[in-house]
């Protein structure tokens, strides 16, 4: 089961990744800011009788982070990054004060995660891959019994991710989006950090972006 949530000013993704079998779950990027977002995502957990196994991070912008700390603390489970993507994770409370953002609370990365780990909760599987650019430890989860991926924010709906942030690369974005994303077959689904899912035909077909 995938459930989707659109929290805070930045409109980003939050996904639940739960086994249907096992109840077992992930969330990834959770990005719950104001209160009621946090307890509405709380609030899912517990309603369908969830374990949470992991926090997982696709990278660490901070719309991606902004409810790290919570998740972490309420369901006492470890978040997990790429290394070369603390040089982010580092700077969000910079970040938030330049945003104004005082309700932000700052939290710690426990693991580092790199291309190939595999997260196993009941029968559900995802894989890791490196898919730099945007970030420069960007990574996205590929579920590939169920033929989707969790891809942040690399590929969106005809467009694809910001490169014009500190550490971003657009050579490298482009490179991604071509060796790792359109390499997979066309009818996998895409559930980006912003905006409606998609999927990798229709964006190897149409998007402007990647030709
Ligand atoms: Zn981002
Ligand atoms: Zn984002």
């Amino acid at each position: 089961m995938i459930q989707t949530f659109e929290f805070s000013p930045f409109h980003e993704n939050t996904y639940v990744i739960a086994d249907d079998t096992t109840g077992e779950a992930v969330i990834i990027d959770p990005g719950c800011y104001e209160q009621p977002e946090k307890e509405a995502l709380g609030q899912f957990i517990d309603t369908n009788k969830l374990t949470v196994k992991h926090v997982l991070l696709t990278h660490s912008h901070l719309d991606h982070v902004f409810g790290v700390a919570y998740i972490k603390r309420r369901f006492d489970v470890k978040a997990y990054l790429h290394e070369l993507d603390m040089v982010i994770f580092n700077d969000v409370p910079t970040r938030c004060a330049l945003y104004g953002l005082r309700g932000f609370e700052p939290s710690t990365v426990d693991a580092f995660l790199k291309e190939g780990d595999q997260f196993r909760f009941g029968n559900t599987v995802l894989d890791t891959i490196f898919v730099p650019g945007h970030a420069p430890g960007h990574v996205a989860f590929i579920n590939h019994a169920e033929r989707y991926i969790i891809g942040g924010d690399v590929l969106f709906k005809g467009s694809v991710g910001r490169t014009d942030f500190p550490h971003s690369n657009h050579a490298d974005l482009i490179n991604s989006i071509q060796t790792e994303l359109f390499t997979l077959p066309d009818d996998y689904i895409v559930y980006p950090g912003h905006m409606e899912p998609t999927t990798i035909g229709v964006e190897k077909r149409t998007n402007p972006y990647v030709k």
